[in-house]
């Protein structure tokens, strides 16, 4: 008999959710480092068990600059994700990966202050995410409530959905613009499951200042 190699049998990479932290799956607040300090949006749990149901790997991208700026630590950072993972399977949500930047170019913190490939705008958090959890990215959304958040996406080749928070100017360059803009996070889970054929189309979506100042985004946005 021939021994079998230890190669793990490889599942056909499958799509996943990307979720930014801070304004997409929790409360917007300024640089939170307690546990309590993250609030989970309600009602998100029917919205992600159905994706994770039909096979989604969930995974979080975020941007913790934090660390750099010596604002918290590694271990605040973990506390803070152990919470809100048990916050989510209180849902009856896993997550799959929790992936974030230590860096800013403008830090204290020796090591973690430099340029890195990592911080959104730039895809690398995504694209560590797709290698080691099998992502097919094409396949894939990319959800955020800044354009940094949608370029990130776009970069790695994810369709995107911009939160609206009331923050974002409409975007100018090509890979900025969101796939779709939502109203708030239940909206843009619900635009994904349309998407992947999971679901009822919701109602579309454009911030209504985007429309006073670029009325051409009504007619791309009909089609
Ligand atoms: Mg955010
Ligand atoms: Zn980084």
């Amino acid at each position: 008999m021939i021994a079998r190699a230890a190669v793990r049998p490889r599942r056909p990479p499958a799509p996943a959710l990307f979720l930014d932290r801070d304004g997409t799956l929790v409360e917007a607040r300024h640089y939170p480092s307690r546990p309590e300090e993250l609030v989970l949006y309600p009602g998100l749990g029917p919205g992600l068990r159905l994706l994770q149901d039909a096979g989604w790997t969930l995974a979080i991208i975020t941007n913790q600059s934090g660390l750099a700026r010596g604002l918290f630590t590694d271990a605040d950072l973990d506390r803070m994700h152990d919470h809100l993972r048990a916050e989510l399977a209180a849902d009856g949500v896993s997550i799959d990966g929790i992936y974030f930047c230590p860096h800013h170019p403008d830090g204290v913190v020796p090591g973690l202050s430099v340029a890195c490939d990592c911080r959104k705008p730039m895809p690398g958090m995504l694209r560590r995410a797709a290698a080691d959890l099998g992502i097919d990215l094409a396949a894939s959304w990319f959800l955020g409530d800044i354009r940094d958040d949608i370029q990130a996406g776009a970069r790695a080749g994810c369709r995107t959905v911009l939160i609206d928070l009331g923050t974002e100017p409409p975007p100018t360059f090509p890979d900025r613009r969101p796939t779709a803009v939502a109203r708030d996070t239940a909206h843009a889970l619900a635009i994904v499951a349309a998407a992947a054929g999971l679901g009822p189309a919701p109602e579309r979506y454009l911030p209504p200042r985007w429309l006073a100042a670029v009325p051409s985004l009504e007619v791309a946005h009909a089609r």
